[in-house]
């Protein structure tokens, strides 16, 4: 813990692992002989450096940015940038640590990394984003690429910041290809990208429903957020005949009684995406009730997706929702559950689907991606969609594999912990001391 005093979010995401491989491990001489999880939680490299930009007022602003490459084993590093004041190298070695074992599930050949900034783009002008990020990617640039490592989006850096580092790095280095991944479609971005972590974290929890033998059609949803994953997770619950109620933002949260239909997500879409407006608007537009400053957890619902940012569900929260009777949650979010909330789901044998497996959607359409770039073609709508479905359900088997428990619910949590180390743990000991 002195190894990395202070850094609370990266702890519980070691913890939360380490509760499920250790056991493992205790059948397993060889990876313990080999150090395999001491030497998992060390990152290859973090690269920190100053962003200097220039405001549309003239003066000069700085700002810190982080690469944590945390393991290349199976692959090039791969991994979102995150924008926003909170982040720091806490925040970015937990969503590191965790990209790599969801990578691994995947069945992709990639690696973990993950990146970012303190820098806020809210309240930013287009020009300002676009000066950051061409800063940002003076010093990147060095660090990445499609061999090494290749970055994508997360919170606050969406289509608009991926062009304007792409822009800036292929002048750079004078080449064009798949370095980083988001891209628009008509340079380089995959179809179903986009909608890939939301619909992939549906489907996640529809396999699980299944295969306790229980139908998703029908069923009443809970979801927070409005950014990209949530906005796409509510359309395909809609897609799969489930009925969502709430959405939410770091403002509050909306409760639509009559449910949010296709029309109010178009609209809605269009607020997160276009406007870049408030979820609070939605609430006077259609005459939904506002709950300022609240999270969408007491809402009574059947199926929870968190999709907003990490421990934003805590043993309260859980408590509540069981009590509403809830029967499955898919962290759409990295690691929103609270470890005391996680435990009294797992307790209570409520259908837990956590992070790495079930928003491993998004960086899989990714690796698709970097693949189509690399054959220099275009996959079809159905053919990409096809594929993340497949994917989906191969990661919710090989959690079974290890998840089980006899007489109760499966353990997606440990089955998905386990899966996910194996691959990288046998790369690592094939490759001997490096
Ligand atoms: P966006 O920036 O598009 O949206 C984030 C949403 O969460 C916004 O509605 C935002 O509200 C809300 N939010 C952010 N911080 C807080 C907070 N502290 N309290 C309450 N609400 C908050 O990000 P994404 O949708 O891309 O990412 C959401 C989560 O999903 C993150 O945990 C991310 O790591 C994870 N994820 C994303 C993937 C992707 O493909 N995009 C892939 C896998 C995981 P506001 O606008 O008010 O800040």
């Amino acid at each position: 813990i002195r190894r990395n005093e202070g850094e609370v979010v990266f702890h519980q995401a070691v913890r939360e692992f380490a509760e499920s491989v250790i056991p493992f491990l205790s059948e397993h001489q060889l990876y313990r002989d080999q150090y395999i999880l001491e030497r998992m939680t060390e990152p290859d490299r973090i690269i920190i450096f100053r962003v200097t930009w220039e405001d549309d007022q003239g003066h000069l602003r700085a700002n810190r940015a982080w690469r944590v490459q945390f393991n290349n084993s199976i692959g090039p590093y791969k991994g979102g940038l995150r924008f926003h004041p909170s982040v720091d190298q806490s925040i970015l070695k937990f969503l590191g640590f965790e990209q790599v074992f969801k990578n691994s599930l995947t069945g992709l050949p990639m690696g973990g990394a993950k990146g970012g900034s303190n820098f806020n783009p809210k309240g930013k002008s287009d020009r300002e984003v676009m000066r950051f990020c061409h800063s940002l990617m003076i010093e990147l640039h060095r660090h990445i690429g499609p061999d090494r490592d290749i970055p994508a989006g997360d919170i606050g850096v969406g289509a608009r910041e991926i062009s304007y580092l792409f822009g800036q790095y292929k002048r750079l280095e004078n080449r064009w290809h798949g370095a980083l991944t988001g891209k628009g479609l008509s340079y380089g971005g995959s179809l179903v990208r986009k909608e890939a972590t939301g619909y992939g974290a549906v489907y996640f929890v529809q396999n699980m429903l299944e295969h306790a033998g229980i139908d998703l059609a029908g069923k009443k949803a809970s979801v927070s957020g409005s950014g990209n994953v949530a906005l796409y997770a509510i359309e395909k619950l809609l897609d799969l005949g489930a009925t969502v109620h709430t959405a939410s933002d770091s403002g509050g949260t909306i409760y639509d009684r009559d449910g949010i239909d296709r029309d109010k997500l178009a609209w809605l879409i269009d607020l997160k995406e276009k406007r870049r407006g408030r979820i609070s608007e939605y609430a006077e537009q259609f005459g939904a009730e506002y709950r300022a400053g609240e999270n969408p957890w007491s809402v009574p619902c059947d199926i929870a997706l968190p999709c907003a940012t990490q421990n934003e569900l805590d043993l309260n929260d859980a408590k509540e929702l069981v009590k509403n009777g809830l029967l499955a949650i898919s962290e759409g979010a990295n690691m929103p559950t609270s470890a005391e909330a996680m435990h009294y789901f797992l307790e209570k044998d409520v259908l837990f689907g956590p992070a790495k497996a079930a928003n491993a959607g998004g960086v899989a359409v990714s690796g698709l991606e970097q693949s189509q770039n690399s054959l220099r073609i275009s996959w079809s709508r159905e053919e990409l969609e096809g594929r993340l479905q497949g994917i989906m359900k191969e990661i919710h088997d090989k959690c079974i594999v290890h998840g089980q428990r006899p007489g109760r619910s499966v353990d997606y949590k440990t089955g998905a912990n386990v899966a996910g180390f194996i691959k990288v743990a046998d790369a690592m000991c094939g490759y001997g001391a490096v």
